[in-house]
């Protein structure tokens, strides 16, 4: 091994249901994955080929805190399905895209939706509005063998017990297999890969203070503080 001449970074890592540790590689987000999402973005729902950005492999957090982020006023909250890769490869076929599955979780991905506004606007990359600190929370990952593969139940987020966010993961426009296949199209997929995968309708704005609680049926429930 390389001599580092400055301290590693530590691996970023979340945690299994019934113990240890998933490490992450990298974390591909899809864009618009829920017809009703698209509509309130003002996109039309229509079937078009994908779009993932990507965030942080150390913005992902279990804390169950998340800091409110500089430089917005208007910061969302979107309830996701998390998916971890045990291994990966390049043009997976769809029929083979599950046998990668290490895991799934309950995640948020917390967006300045201001920020990204603005980058959408001038054609900017969305980074400063996705992929700033702590901007992942994650509940623990559950192993296949637990949870199975998930392909239909309610995705729901309520923030100080009002419901804000819900649909079912049968209404995603593209499903698990497709968007692991997808994306190894186009990377090189590899064990501690993560996908986020997309959120139903209801996003909104959350301010310091605020619980908010993620729910996906058969996978497990999050809450989350604004802090
Ligand atoms: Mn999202």
């Amino acid at each position: 091994m390389a001599d580092f001449v400055i301290p590693a970074p530590p691996v970023p890592a979340i945690p299994v249901s019934g113990g240890g540790a998933f490490p992450v590689r990298r974390v591909y987000c899809i864009g618009r994955n829920y017809a009703a999402h698209a509509v309130e973005m003002g996109h039309d729902p229509d079937r078009e080929p994908p779009f993932f950005f990507q965030k942080n492999p150390n913005n992902l957090d279990a804390s169950g805190n998340f800091p409110y982020p500089p430089h917005s006023s208007d910061v969302h909250h979107e309830v996701e399905l998390l998916v971890a890769l045990k291994s990966g490869g390049t043009n997976i076929p769809l029929d083979q895209a599950l046998s990668h599955v290490f895991g799934y979780g309950v995640c948020l991905d917390m967006t300045r939706r201001d920020l990204q506004g603005e980058a959408k606007k001038m054609g900017r990359p969305w980074e400063i509005g996705k992929a700033f600190e702590l901007s992942g929370p994650v509940g623990p990952v559950l192993p296949v063998a637990e949870v199975g593969h998930p392909d239909q139940g309610r995705v729901a987020l309520s923030v100080n017990g009002a419901l804000r966010q819900e649909g079912d993961l049968n209404q995603m426009i593209w499903k698990v297999p497709e968007m692991i296949s997808y994306l190894s199209e186009y990377f090189e997929l590899q064990a501690g890969d993560v996908i986020m995968a997309g959120t139903p309708s209801g996003v909104g704005a959350v301010v310091r203070g605020d619980v908010m609680e993620a729910v996906i049926e058969g996978v497990g429930t999050l809450k989350v503080k604004v802090v």
